[in-house]
């Protein structure tokens, strides 16, 4: 692997086959998800080279991942290429490559670009915006045995051991693996699990009835764990309740304040018990990305850069962090990682640096505007909490679906998730139940 240094220089300027060089301002964003791509858009009047570098070609709507990982929607359908930007926005460059180091002193970061090697970029200001990926708090090794749901890929590994486990369960002799095939351990009560536990408990009710002679999918064991006292903590806990008993309503077994000690190919240890299982999915814990802790700032528990009001990095001017992989207190209290804050305080950035362009300053700090959190629990229930309003029920579940269409990256993303939304709400069907290779028995 190669490693040129991109220095400031306008003909050396040029990364990875990026627009011609220019005298201008570099402004190097690391993440095209929710926070990159709203700084991006933020900047798109600034007199400024915009460079977003994104270790994948999309973009991902990660609140609906769940429905991918059960089959209701397919892949394409909630996902955009991050490229689409150069047609959209004059002054921005997309790459293709992984960050995997800062250097403040010399303001360069340094990308391996597939089929071109390492390469050193500089930048005059950088936003990082990697996000987070899933933490199993010190077990990796429970990985290879339970999913966490992060990626496009993570989603479909999980529809594939979700679809694969019922068709084994049809097929073996031995009635006790039978019953670890159609056991389903999902770890970690957070909005994720509850959401793919309850899209789970449909599917085998509903759209593998009558699929299967050998076995009857509705008795598919649903097991819900979490460490902590209630499912949904971050939701109000009359809410949280609710969501229990409508889990139950749907088959699901919910356990709380029971920790998980041990995963392996046979399912997991918890609370002392083992559960056999051939399907583990891992909902729980998350981590910041590993470059937020290069910059060198102080981080918190869970890896995020600790950033000031103005989202910056101490010590390191022109440096932001922003989304999920900042951790950014507002009135004593931690913004919430979710889409809205990190679309919020992407565009902040944007805004800010595009005034710093310009010779102004913006001096009102960042503030978080909640906008409200829901989760969806099956058909026809959702739960909402905004303020003092807490509502669940049919009409919340109609706005989670409209609030949903509505915030989908592009036009046909919303066309085709309605659609299929629409299908599978009056068929209880589901179009996307693919196994690309065939499965296999733990023996054979
Ligand atoms: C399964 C799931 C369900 C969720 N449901 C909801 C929900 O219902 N409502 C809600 O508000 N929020 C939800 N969230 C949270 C929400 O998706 C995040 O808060 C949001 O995506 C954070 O945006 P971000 O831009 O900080 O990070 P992301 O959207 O994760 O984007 C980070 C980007 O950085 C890229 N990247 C990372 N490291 C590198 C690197 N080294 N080099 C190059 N590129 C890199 C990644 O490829 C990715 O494209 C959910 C999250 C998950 C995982």
């Amino acid at each position: 692997m190669s490693a040129i240094l991109v220095n400031n220089l306008p003909e050396q300027r040029m990364a990875f086959g990026e627009a011609p060089p220019s005298e201008r301002k570099r402004v190097v964003i690391v993440g095209g998800g929710f926070a990159g791509l709203a700084a991006a858009r933020a900047l798109r009047h600034a007199d400024a080279d915009v460079l977003v570098i994104d270790r994948r070609n999309h973009h991902i709507f990660q609140p609906l991942l769940y429905q991918v990982a059960t089959a209701v929607l397919s892949p394409a359908e909630i996902a955009a290429p991050i490229r689409q930007l150069e047609a959209k926005q004059r002054n921005a460059s997309v790459v293709l490559a992984e960050v995997t180091g800062v250097d403040i002193a010399s303001r360069t970061i340094e990308a391996f670009a597939p089929g071109v090697g390492v390469r050193k970029i500089a930048f005059d200001y950088l936003v990082v915006a990697t996000g987070m990926r899933p933490s199993y708090f010190g077990h990796d090794e429970f990985a290879q045995f339970a999913p966490g749901l992060k990626s496009l890929s993570d989603a479909e590994t999980i529809r594939t051991k979700i679809l694969s486990a019922f068709e084994l369960a049809a097929t073996t002799e031995d009635e006790s693996e039978r019953t670890r095939q159609m056991t389903f351990v999902l770890v970690g009560a957070g909005p994720t699990g509850v959401e793919l536990a309850a899209s789970l408990a449909q599917m085998a009710k509903v759209t593998l009835r009558g699929n299967f002679r050998r076995i009857d999918p509705a008795k598919a064991s649903i097991i819900l764990l979490d460490a902590g006292e209630r499912v949904l903590p971050a939701f109000a806990e009359r809410l949280s309740r609710r969501v229990t008993k409508h889990l139950e309503e749907l088959g699901v077994k919910v356990l709380t304040g029971v920790k998980v000690e041990t995963v392996d190919e046979q399912g997991v240890v918890a609370g002392g018990s083992r559960i056999p299982s051939a399907t583990v999915l891992w909902t729980a814990g998350v981590a910041a990305s590993p470059l937020a802790k290069m910059l060198g700032p102080k981080t918190d528990h869970a890896g995020r850069a600790l950033v000031d009001p103005f989202l910056k990095v101490a010590n390191a001017p022109g440096v932001f962090v922003v989304g999920d992989a900042a951790s950014v207190m507002q009135d004593g209290r931690a913004v919430p990682g979710v889409a809205q804050a990190a679309i919020q305080q992407g565009r902040y950035v944007g805004r800010l640096i595009a005034k710093e362009l310009k010779g102004r300053e913006l001096r009102r700090p960042f503030r978080y505007f909640d906008r409200g959190n829901m989760a969806v629990v099956g058909k026809n229930y959702a739960v909402l909490e905004r303020g003092w309003l807490r509502t669940s029920g049919f009409l919340t579940f109609l706005v989670w679906a409209i609030v949903h269409i509505l915030s989908l990256p592009q036009l046909q993303n919303r066309l085709r998730v309605q659609r299929q939304w629409l299908w599978s709400y009056f068929t209880g069907q589901r179009s996307s139940r693919l196994i690309p290779e065939p499965p296999r028995m733990p023996n054979g």
